[in-house]
């Protein structure tokens, strides 16, 4: 079934997730449209690789910023009949096996090969500065507890397999795309401004409100709610939690992100269904 959109439907939607509660200066960075052709990209796809898993070393497991927009954007994909699997390495699988999030693919350099998909998507994963290096947001060297999973990002690109980068710090898998505006709007940019680019960017205040953006984003492409309820989105985020997921701001195994209550998260989340829900048909 297909549903005539009007674009402006994707304008309130960049808006929403282009909040920015931490103050980390990413408007300059978003790209209006960039919503639009990634949602687009992939309703029309067969089979993606979702990436996601940011480490904490200061919790010692990965973060609860990224999952969260992974599984809602696995289950919308699912539902939409498009084969789905969550790539994440050594350090972050825990969090997405503890948490049930299936099927479950463990990096390794061949991936890309030997599964075939037709649209890669990065949530909140770390990729390699200009040095070659992985650096969390506050400049420190995180290449320890680090797989090169954004390698699979450079392969594809140089496949001709589209791909998708969401990120909200500027160190995120996508944000080659828009390097230089990194080293000059964003922190410690210089440092840690990720060179991996994507066919598209998606950029927003917390990486998971982007993954929900792109969610809404098919919704309306397809004229179906595609959303988590605001029940499922609390469960999965209790269950990548329980999981051992921190926050990746506080460092705490807690049922925030990036440091915001889940009240901040529940208000996005909720903007974003009255939205869908005064579009679709269903
Ligand atoms: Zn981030
Ligand atoms: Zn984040």
């Amino acid at each position: 079934m297909t549903f005539q959109v009007p674009s402006q439907g994707f304008t309130p939607i960049e808006r929403i997730i282009a909040n920015d509660p931490g103050g980390r200066g990413i408007a300059p960075l978003v790209r209006p449209g960039e919503l639009h052709d990634a949602a687009e990209l992939l309703i029309a796809t067969r089979s993606v690789l979702i990436v996601t898993g940011f480490f904490i070393p200061a919790g010692g497991a990965c973060e609860t910023d990224g999952p969260p927009g992974a599984w809602a954007l696995g289950d919308a994909l699912a539902s939409l009949g498009i084969e789905v699997g969550y790539v994440t390495d050594a350090a972050c699988l825990p969090v997405l096996g503890g948490a049930g999030m299936t099927p479950l693919i463990e990096y390794d350099p061949n991936l890309l090969t030997r599964h075939k998909p037709t649209a890669l998507v990065s949530i909140e994963r770390v990729g390699r500065a200009a040095d070659g290096k992985y650096y969390n947001m506050r400049g420190k060297d995180i290449g320890a507890f680090t797989a090169p999973v954004d390698d699979m990002f450079l392969q594809a690109n140089a496949a001709g397999i589209p791909t998708i980068g969401i990120g909200d710090g500027g160190n995120e898998i996508g944000m080659g795309n828009v390097r230089e505006l990194v080293a000059a709007n964003i922190k410690l940019g210089p440092t840690i401004a990720c060179v991996v680019p994507t066919t598209h960017l998606i950029v927003a205040g917390v990486s998971n409100w982007g993954a929900w953006g792109l969610v809404a984003g098919l919704s309306l492409l397809c004229g179906r709610n595609l959303l988590p309820t605001v029940e499922q989105a609390r469960r999965q985020l209790d269950a990548i939690v329980a999981a051992g997921a921190v926050d990746g701001v506080t460092a705490r195994p807690e049922a925030t992100v990036d440091g915001l209550s889940w009240e901040r998260q529940e208000a996005i989340l909720r903007s974003l269904l009255s939205i869908v829900q005064g579009i679709t048909t269903e």
